[in-house]
């Protein structure tokens, strides 16, 4: 696990995870004329054809289609101080996982004659264009406009910006030759960096034009300007002996820009490695991680550690023939995707203002930095599905199973989980309404971080809510995404499960994985290492796999003695009481009506995920956390009083150092101006005393599902509630099913 011994509660986002404000900085312009040119990076491996590098190439090609696009011409309010926007910017950076961010000018020298850009852009094009799209996202004509758009534009002119910002991915250990797990990931660092930093890139600039001022994301694959002169100019490279060198990680990054006109404070260069100060450079302060998150021991969490074993010991935990959950396998009600709070909403069966907050995924749009992601979400559609080719298939599951670990996690998973794909874990009928005959029978789930930074200055439920979702939906589209075309190439079928479209339930997959046990907010699965702070995804193949087993982490015990989830959530949806029986499920049942109607027409802020945010297992990953995990995992008479505790020191409360994004909302002119209604700034609620016998929930088990067709099916909250007080405990239902009496 990641040693991490100081808290940086104190640390504003912007700073970063390396205590680069430390460094001597130079006065005047370094000199640009030995940097190394910027060296031509292809995703082409034909003679390596099992090299992850292949699968890739489509989402980099996708990445650098879309990294220009209109500018709104409605113009955001936002602070004119540059310094107010450099650190703003920065902190987005961070919250995408960028190593360093640096912000300098663009001196002419660094603009190249003739802008570098991705062959694979055409013949992605000429793919998108032939190939038969599966997919079944709504929207997804809008998609293909902005696409076909992108693609054809002729390159847009850069001459205006003269500003860049600059983006670092560090590379991690590299695999090693006969390391298990590693034959596809050898010699990627490269790639990985730019997919990487193309990511945030990508959705920086998409941000920043939706703010209305012009810009443009550079990659190594496509681009108008030479990176190497960009990461010198903002500070977060020097030129030793004619090679870049970072700070900490030495020539091991990749980059990413944005150019814009928007107007920003710049960081100086850095002054030579050598005349750095040894302490915060190779010193005690930086083995000890005194001023940073990130210290010589946790620098990379692959120094000492296997990649097929991922970064946290998920090898201490105990594990479990079942989940801790009953399944009733053979009863499992399949129900189809018209079920979906979501879609639900979308078609009006949750009334009219929760229909207007939905559609064309409005809540996701009001907020800025969520719209910006979901440009590449909705793109990634087109890429989640495919044709497998002739591979080598390979067949040994024991292998495939390690690849596919240390895969996932060389690409930036953050847990990941083998099992079967039952078919009862898929749902009964497509979005159109069709059948859906379950074509794969094996499954690669994966959990993705949702950020304990960003976390822990949001209420859960304010203007980054949303985006936190959406950062997390992304990384995985994109994961999970080059997985199943790696995969594919292999000579497999496969597809990647996305919240823009998926056609399989996730939590019994993360339960049969063993990526976590069921908690007390309901669908959400809590993982020991992560808590419920996450979002997941899951790729489905008929590619034979060695499977992981449940874990028990004793998180049953601990949810019946804690009920600080529901005594937060704002809307009431989280039950106080006990775990119930629903569509052959056993689970902590909550009112995804009551859920989906908050998170769609909130007024003060965009979604929530406040469950996540004050739950106790939401850690930061110190280093003195490392008992109370215990304790509460191996004692669970301590459960009671661990949950005191954990409310006592205040722990899910807001911390101010940790917001960095502005309260803006859409305006109905297009314009982000301040939001409309008084921010979801909420603390905890010590003194509610939430109880169940006062709670009035209602549930849709299979019976009450609307038709698989795509037409309004008012919600009946009154057979709902009945069908929420029709539930049985787990005992009962078994005692039942024994009796012939299910
Ligand atoms: Fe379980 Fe408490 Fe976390 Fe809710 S807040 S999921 S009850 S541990």
């Amino acid at each position: 696990m990641t040693l991490k011994f100081f808290s940086d509660k104190n640390r504003p986002v912007h700073l970063g995870p390396y205590p680069l404000e430390r460094l001597k900085r130079q006065i005047g312009v370094p000199r640009l004329s030995r940097i190394p040119a910027i060296a031509p990076l292809s995703f082409h491996r034909p003679e390596q054809p099992e090299s992850i590098v292949n699968a890739m190439g489509e989402y980099q090609a996708m990445m650098d289609a879309l990294r220009d696009g209109l500018v709104n011409p409605a113009r955001a309010d936002i602070p004119s101080d540059p310094q107010e926007r450099s650190n703003h910017l920065k902190a987005f950076g961070y919250f995408n996982d960028a190593s360093m961010v640096g912000i300098g000018r663009i001196p002419d020298s660094a603009r190249l004659e003739e802008a570098r850009l991705n062959p694979d852009i055409g013949r992605l094009a000429h793919a998108l264009m032939t190939r038969q799209t599966k997919t079944l996202a709504s929207g997804i004509d809008l998609i293909m406009a902005d696409l076909k758009d992108s693609m054809n534009a002729p390159p847009g002119s850069i001459e205006t910006h003269s500003h860049a910002v600059v983006f670092l991915y560090e590379h991690l250990r590299d695999p090693e030759a006969h390391e298990p797990g590693c034959d596809w990931i050898m010699d990627a660092q490269d790639h990985r960096a730019c997919l990487r930093s193309s990511e945030t890139a990508v959705v920086i600039a998409n941000y920043i034009r939706l703010l209305g001022f012009s810009a443009k994301a550079h990659s190594l694959s496509s681009t108008d300007v030479d990176l190497n002169q960009l990461a010198v100019a903002s500070g977060l490279v020097t030129v030793e002996d004619d090679r870049l060198v970072a700070p900490w990680l030495g020539e091991r990054f990749g980059l990413a820009v944005v150019t814009t006109d928007m107007d920003l404070a710049h960081d100086a260069p850095l002054a030579p490695m050598e005349f750095q100060p040894w302490r915060h450079l190779r010193g005690f302060d930086w083995w000890l991680g005194r001023h940073s998150s990130k210290n010589a021991l946790n620098r990379d969490p692959f120094r000492n550690r296997r990649y097929v074993d991922g970064a946290y010991p998920f090898e201490r935990l105990k594990r479990v023939d079942e989940p801790t959950t009953f399944i009733d396998e053979m009863n499992v009600a399949r129900v189809p995707k018209r079920a979906d709070m979501f879609a639900r909403a979308q078609f009006g069966d949750m009334g009219k203002s929760v229909q207007d907050g939905a559609k064309g995924g409005h809540y996701a749009r009001k907020s800025a930095p969520s719209f910006a992601q979901r440009r590449a979400l909705g793109a990634f559609v087109l890429l989640q599905d495919g044709e497998s080719t002739e591979g080598p298939r390979p067949a040994d599951g024991e292998r495939n199973a390690a690849n596919l670990k240390a895969a996932s996690y060389f690409l930036g998973a953050d847990a990941v989980g083998l099992s079967r794909c039952p078919e009862w874990a898929w749902y009964s009928h497509d979005a159109t309404g069709a059948p859906i005959d379950p074509p794969h029978d094996q499954a690669v789930s994966m959990i993705i971080d949702q950020g304990f930074e960003t976390m822990e200055g949001a209420s859960g439920d304010d203007w980054i809510s949303v985006a936190q979702s959406m950062r997390a939906y992304l990384r995985f589209s994109l994961i999970g995404g080059v997985l199943a075309q790696q995969i594919r190439n292999l000579g497999y079928k496969a597809k990647a499960h996305t919240v823009m479209d998926g056609e399989v339930l996730q939590p019994p997959l993360l339960l049969l994985s063993g990526l976590g046990e069921v908690s007390r907010i309901g669908e959400v699965i809590l993982n020991p290492y992560l808590g419920p702070r996450l979002k997941s995804g899951a790729v489905t193949t008929d590619m034979p796999m060695a499977h992981d087993k449940p874990i028990d982490f004793g998180l049953q015990a601990f949810c019946e003695a804690c009920n600080k989830c529901a005594r937060e959530c704002p809307s009431g949806a989280i039950t106080a009481g006990p775990k119930l029986m629903f569509n052959g499920y056993e689970i902590w049942k909550s009112d995804s009506q009551k859920c989906a109607t908050y998170r769609i027409t909130t007024q003060g802020g965009a979604m929530c995920g406040r469950c996540m945010k004050t739950c106790p297992w939401n850690l930061e990953g110190l280093f003195a956390e490392a008992p109370v995990r215990w304790a509460a995992s191996h004692i669970p008479a301590a459960a009671p009083l661990l949950a005191k505790l954990d409310d006592a020191a205040g722990r899910g409360g807001l911390n101010p150092v940790k917001k960095w994004w502005w309260d803006i909302e859409l305006q109905t002119d297009g314009a982000y101006r301040a939001a409309n209604q008084p921010v979801n700034r909420r603390d905890l609620q010590k003194d509610l005393d939430l109880k169940y016998e006062d709670q009035t929930l209602a549930v849709y088990p299979a019976p009450l599902a609307p038709p698989p067709w795509p037409y309004p099916f008012p919600m009946d909250r009154e057979a709902g509630i009945a069908a929420y007080q029709a539930m049985i405990p787990a005992a009962e239902y078994r005692k039942r099913l024994a009796a012939g009496d299910s």
